[in-house]
């Protein structure tokens, strides 16, 4: 029996005139996605994305490869058949065999978008639903809270059978609000941070700042390995490796103490800016959660993002950790993000943080160092890998 997938899309309808770049954008996704699967041929018709795999090709694979792609609100996986209701009736007992047998309360739906077809969407539910009422000992009709949902369509090309809609990803089509650079560590947030906005359509550059022999080799494998999990979501992504010992110990012997970590993340946020802008990203994304620690405080991120003059974007400002965490879970980065590893920021921290610097004050304790230098040095040898 023949099998495809019908995937119905979410915001990406709204978008009037731009919805051809939207739908012409997740296919070039979802053809991307699927190139490591097998050949399987990706269109849109009736406002639905119809994805049929070649013969041979394995439709649990071709499942998995789709389901995290952003802008897909639903899924069907469905059984193609003839526009006859003989060859439906067969259809709905073979192909839902299992499901019919171990169901208790069912619902027929059914869609006519094809309106030369002679039966109209009540008539099809009529027929067979009566038909699998009289077949089937173990079922009965229940509108309202069904376990099994019958679902037949009948489209231009042909019918289609499922046990009705799984939920999508949501979001919009990776790509389809340009790109940003997320700065990346090994912490639980920032990969969060990144999958959060590339379900709002941002393709993703990321950004690591690495501090060899304060953080190890090992420390940067970590970060790697969390991007290639993005990639599951955010599609290819090049991540740029940015040396950042020089720029350390030249704060560390030259600026005061408790402003360590503010002007440390000052650098960061310039020397992200210059990648972002290099690489045809418009906007930086961090991590950052108002008050989790005393750079993140509304003083500390006026003071650090000062130095930037793209967006800053930072879609977990606004949560608790335990909600970061349980995103973390559900996209797959948690058990990476919590392997024991060193973060730039932790060398060199300050004991007693300036929790509401004042810009001037950063300003001038900034002046012993030779920004513009340390800023070029750092962007001459960035190292970048792309997954
Ligand atoms: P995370 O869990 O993402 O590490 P955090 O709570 O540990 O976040 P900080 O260490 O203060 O917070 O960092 C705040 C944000 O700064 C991070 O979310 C990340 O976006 C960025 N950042 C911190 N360290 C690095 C680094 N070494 N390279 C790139 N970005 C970094
Ligand atoms: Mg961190």
């Amino acid at each position: 029996m023949k099998e495809v997938l019908l995937l119905k899309l979410g915001e990406v309808v709204l978008k009037g005139l731009n919805r051809r770049r939207f739908e012409s954008r997740l296919i070039a996704n979802l053809r991307r996605r699927l190139e490591k699967v097998g050949k399987c041929s990706v269109y849109t018709m009736q406002s639905t994305i119809y994805v049929e795999p070649a013969d041979g090709v394995d439709m649990d694979e071709v499942l998995e490869a789709v389901h995290n792609v952003f802008g897909i609100v639903a899924i069907c996986r469905a059984a193609v058949c003839e526009k006859d209701m003989d060859a439906i009736w067969e259809t709905v007992n073979t192909y839902l065999a299992d499901e019919l047998e171990s169901a208790e309360r069912f619902k027929v739906e059914a869609k006519r978008s094809d309106k030369k077809f002679p039966l109209n969407s009540i008539q099809i539910c009529q027929k067979i639903g009566g038909d699998l009422d009289d077949k089937y000992d173990n079922l009965i009709p229940d509108m309202h809270n069904p376990n099994l949902r019958v679902t037949i369509e009948i489209r231009d090309k042909a019918a289609y059978v499922h046990a009705g809609k799984m939920p999508g990803p949501g979001g919009m089509p990776v790509g389809t609000n340009g790109k940003a650079a997320l700065l990346l560590s090994g912490g639980i947030d920032s990969p969060v941070a990144g999958y959060m906005m590339a379900k709002r359509g941002l393709e993703l550059c990321a950004v690591h700042f690495f501090s060899y022999p304060y953080t190890s080799e090992r420390a940067k494998e970590k970060v790697m390995e969390l991007a290639e999990q993005l990639t599951h979501y955010a599609g290819r992504m090049e991540v740029f490796v940015v040396p950042f010992t020089e720029i350390q110990e030249a704060i560390r012997d030259n600026c005061p103490e408790d402003m360590f970590t503010l002007i440390m993340r000052r650098f960061m946020m310039r020397l992200a800016e210059k990648v972002a802008l290099e690489h045809e990203a418009g906007a930086l994304i961090t991590g950052e959660s108002l008050g989790q620690v005393a750079s993140q405080t509304m003083e500390a991120m006026n003071v650090t993002g000062a130095v930037c003059s793209i967006p800053v974007f930072r879609p977990v400002i606004g949560m608790d950790k335990e909600e970061i965490v349980q995103i973390s879970r559900k996209i797959g980065t948690f058990e990476t993000s919590i392997l024991p590893y060193e973060d730039c920021c932790t060398v060199f921290t300050p004991k007693h943080p300036l929790t509401r610097p004042k810009k001037f004050k950063v300003e001038e304790a900034e002046r012993a160092l030779d920004v513009n230098a340390l800023v070029e040095r750092a962007l001459a040898n960035v190292e970048s890998v792309v997954l």
